[in-house]
């Protein structure tokens, strides 16, 4: 709620709120390099965010009544304006979330004095909030090369218990941010270890977690391990991380939101259940959680902190478009997450982001990538996934990991603490790696084709020497494997009639001594003829050719989807050989819909398999191969389980299972459950 708006000087200014907007009229325009300074009284109301939903408000724990704090979107904030629109003035409709501009931040947030504050940027008055003992361990943490105890699970949980009515001021302050978001509670465990990077202005980060004892074990394990890794994964790919700290919050129990410096994540464990013939086992069990919400967990907290890069720092608009944030994002999200562990996965084995896009790029109702972001149908699909995956496709197949890091790390480089817009992305993309990607962008960004090619059809060649002596044999072959005898002749021997020729021999002529493949004079007096006749180069070429005696092929391709794309093939020769081969999106380019490729091998090829290592984003295998497999596949017959099983609680009740049976043989029930997971 805006109550008043004054100048420097305390005099009312006029002002006019439209929907999201506000528009201040200022006395007289304010031309380039000149300052202005206003206030603004304001109020906002904190919502319980699980039943409003929203970006922030708080998160309540019924059970001992305690409460997290998480403040984002709190106060009036600058609207953008750029060389290219003017005012970036359209409404906050939800989805399209923020266009903002830089700015230096002084922040004093008085809370209750046994309250943790989390907030962008640094503390500034540590001596005035924090316990000598909360200082000492903050500095030991700034040489930690593990996560560190700020304030213990066990501290958080003695401060939850009683009230206060003191209260305490955090002074923080924050340079070159788009925002300012914090976070408070006396739930907050606090962890922190130091990130070390080869930069003169930041060579150290301090990367921190708050979150509650319900969050536990998961997060002191992983959150802050989380941050870190990601700083060193998207640094590798832009730049050293910009600011002075990296924070993971467990603010809330669904997803995530990214600030500056400060990010507010999901995830926690399963509340502890107890069992009903043992209610409260000896030595409480921790709380277990599923593999998926592990890596839910790990890659929640990639994804956050790694807004901070993109578009906390590299600085897009996502009001217009969510993919230049969102999916460049993504795309470094799935790096990162590759390098955290092997098979990382949030679903199922081996399920790569391209196969997951190939699902929604062959869906109904899609909209281009290019689509402002609150018009976006199958919001996550359009504005994660798909631009996600056409970067891995970018990377690993169209321009290979060096000339796509090179310029990828350009454009972030470039484009740090301004403004790009897609164009720009576009264009430092081509002009560093020095490849024309028109084709790409168009396909992949301005369309809704999906990648499907079929290789519809091989023909094997040979070289025809022109010699009939070698060819009349040959088609005489050629004409006997292809065509069976007919099946009258057949049946008329079968049943032992005889042929007239048969039956009065003297009918017989030269026809009946030479078949029509028969060479004659005439025919190799022709083929004299051919060989003068031809110049020297052209008799040259034939008879190499003809002594080479290979294999040529032309291989069919047909753009069944639409989207213009690389052919990495897979050949395999009739010995079983196998050859990869690349062919660049560059076949296509006078005919999208169908292309024949010749291959020339001096051994006779078995098959050849479009996207062997499916790399393409190919949303149909079954036309992939040539000849065509037979698919195979098993028929369920009873309704799969889905993959969120608590594997950790599983073992933990066989654990339990064992402790109490007398027999010391149930102690050896395997921890792991036999099957996958
Ligand atoms: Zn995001």
């Amino acid at each position: 709620m805006v109550e008043r708006v004054v100048d420097g000087r305390g005099r009312d200014m006029n002002y006019t709120i439209v929907d999201t907007m506000m528009r201040i009229d200022l006395p007289q325009p304010l031309s380039p390099g000149q300052r202005t300074a206003f206030s603004i009284n304001w109020s906002f109301n904190i919502i319980e965010e699980a039943i409003i939903s929203g970006r922030g408000g708080y998160d309540h724990f019924p059970d001992n009544d305690t409460y997290i704090y998480f403040l984002a979107q709190w106060f009036p904030r600058l609207a953008a304006y750029t060389d290219y629109v003017g005012w970036q003035h359209q409404q906050f409709l939800g989805r399209g979330e923020f266009t903002l501009e830089f700015g230096d931040y002084e922040v004093e947030i008085t809370v209750p004095a046994d309250h943790i504050v989390s907030a962008i940027g640094e503390l500034q008055n540590a001596s005035a909030v924090l316990t000598v003992e909360q200082r000492r361990r903050l500095d030991e943490a700034r040489s930690a090369d593990k996560p560190m105890y700020i304030v213990t699970p066990e501290e958080a949980l003695d401060n939850e218990q009683e009230g206060t009515s003191d209260t305490k001021t955090w002074i923080f302050k924050a340079t070159n941010v788009r925002d300012f978001a914090w976070a408070s509670s006396r739930k907050f465990i606090w962890d922190a270890m130091i990130h070390r990077q080869d930069d003169v202005v930041q060579p150290e980060v301090l990367a921190m977690s708050f979150f509650p004892n319900e969050a536990e074990p998961m997060w002191s394990q992983y959150s802050t391990h989380a941050v870190v890794h990601t700083m060193e994964v998207y640094s590798r790919f832009s730049f050293p991380y910009p600011y002075p700290t990296a924070q993971s919050v467990n603010a809330w129990e669904r997803g995530g939101m990214e600030y500056p410096m400060i990010t507010f994540n999901g995830r926690r464990p399963e509340p502890f259940q107890p069992d009903e013939e043992d209610p409260d086992p000896e030595g409480k069990p921790d709380r277990t959680y599923s593999r998926s919400s592990k890596h839910g967990l790990v890659g929640v907290i990639i994804h956050e902190i790694g807004h901070i890069y993109f578009p906390m720092t590299v600085n897009s608009d996502e009001r217009q478009w969510t993919w230049m944030d969102e999916g460049i994002n993504s795309f470094l999200q799935y790096i990162a997450e590759l390098e955290w562990e092997e098979d990382f996965h949030n679903h199922r084995d081996h399920y790569s982001i391209l196969e997951h896009v190939a699902e929604y790029m062959t869906s109904e109702n899609q909209v281009p990538i290019m689509t402002q972001s609150d018009s976006i149908l199958q919001f996550g699909p359009n504005g994660y996934t798909k631009p996600a995956s056409s970067l891995v496709v970018l990377r690993e197949t169209v321009l290979g990991r060096e000339l796509f890091d090179f310029a990828f790390r350009e454009y972030a480089q470039r484009w740090k603490f301004k403004r790009p817009t897609p164009a720009d992305l576009f264009r430092t993309l081509e002009d560093a790696s020095g490849v024309d990607l028109d084709w790409f962008w168009r396909g992949w960004f301005y369309s809704t084709d999906h990648v499907d090619v079929a290789i519809n059809s091989i023909r094997e060649y040979k070289v025809s020497t022109a010699n009939p002596e070698v060819e009349f044999e040959l088609n005489h072959q050629e004409r006997a494997d292809e065509v069976p005898e007919t099946l009258g002749q057949i049946r008329n021997r079968e049943e032992g009639r005889k042929t007239r020729l048969e039956r009065f021999p003297e009918l017989a002529d030269a026809y009946n001594e030479n078949d029509p493949y028969t060479v004659t004079n005439a025919d190799r007096n022709k083929y004299t003829q051919l060989l003068d006749d031809l110049e020297d180069w052209e008799r040259a070429a034939l008879l190499r050719a003809a002594e080479d005696d290979d294999f040529v092929y032309f291989v069919d391709f047909e753009n069944i989807g639409g989207l213009v794309t690389p052919l990495p093939l897979l050949i395999t020769g009739t010995d079983g050989s196998e050859e990869f081969m690349m062919i660049p999106a560059e076949i296509w380019r006078l005919n999208h819909l169908a292309v024949t490729k010749m291959l020339i091998r001096d051994k006779p090829i078995a098959s050849i398999e479009v996207d062997p290592r499916r790399e393409t984003a190919d949303a149909d295998f079954s036309n992939n191969h040539y000849p065509r497999r037979i698919d195979r596949s098993r028929l369920e017959l009873y309704k799969k389980d889905d993959d969120t099983r608590d594997m950790m609680a599983d073992m933990l009740a066989t654990l339990r299972e064992a402790k109490g049976g007398e027999d010391d043989s149930a102690r050896a029930v395997p921890l792991k459950p036999a099957g996958n997971d």
